[in-house]
């Protein structure tokens, strides 16, 4: 069986985070809570990658409104590893709509519009795999930190 440590997530900074200086606190959350960076880059990624990520909201009535939103500006692209990174990523996110978002996530704390919420987060192990390699093909960083040992039991 794969270790629970290697678990991916994509997390995404929206052109709106980065508009609004919100990369660090992001960032910030998931370096506190001990999980490892391991892909990162800044980039304003294409129509066809956008619709691609996004490929099952395409029927959505929303899709063309979000494509648009998210080739507004720059976005960071981000791999996050760790046990159980997915779920709990979802979880610090918070709900994808703010207003229903609880305090003490991101979006709860720092968004109201679901048009404009700020980030991105996998839903499930199976797409924290496949967005990790759409957005950074096999060049995120396999290193372990030195801080493990106070993390994991
Ligand atoms: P999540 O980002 O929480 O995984 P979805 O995959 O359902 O949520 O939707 C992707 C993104 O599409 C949302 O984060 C949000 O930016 C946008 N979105 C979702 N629902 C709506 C909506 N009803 N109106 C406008 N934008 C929406």
């Amino acid at each position: 069986m794969s270790d629970p440590k290697n678990e991916v997530s994509f997390i995404m900074v929206k052109p709106d985070g980065v508009q609004r200086g919100l990369v660090g606190e992001i960032i910030k959350r998931f370096e506190n809570r001990g999980f490892k960076l391991v892909g990162c880059k800044m980039m304003s990624p294409s129509k066809d990658l956008l619709e691609t990520h996004y490929v099952d909201l395409k029927s959505k009535p929303f899709f063309p409104g979000l494509i648009k939103y998210m080739s507004g500006g720059p976005v960071v692209a981000m791999a996050w590893q760790g046990k159980n990174v997915v779920k709990t990523g979802r979880s610090m996110l918070g709900a994808t709509n703010p207003l229903d978002s609880n305090p003490g996530t991101i979006r709860g704390d720092l968004c109201i519009d679901v048009g404009r919420n700020i980030c991105h987060g996998s839903d499930s192990v199976e797409s924290g795999k496949r967005e990790v390699k759409l957005w950074f093909g096999d060049s995120t960083e396999d290193y372990s930190l030195c801080t493990e040992n106070m993390i994991y039991e």
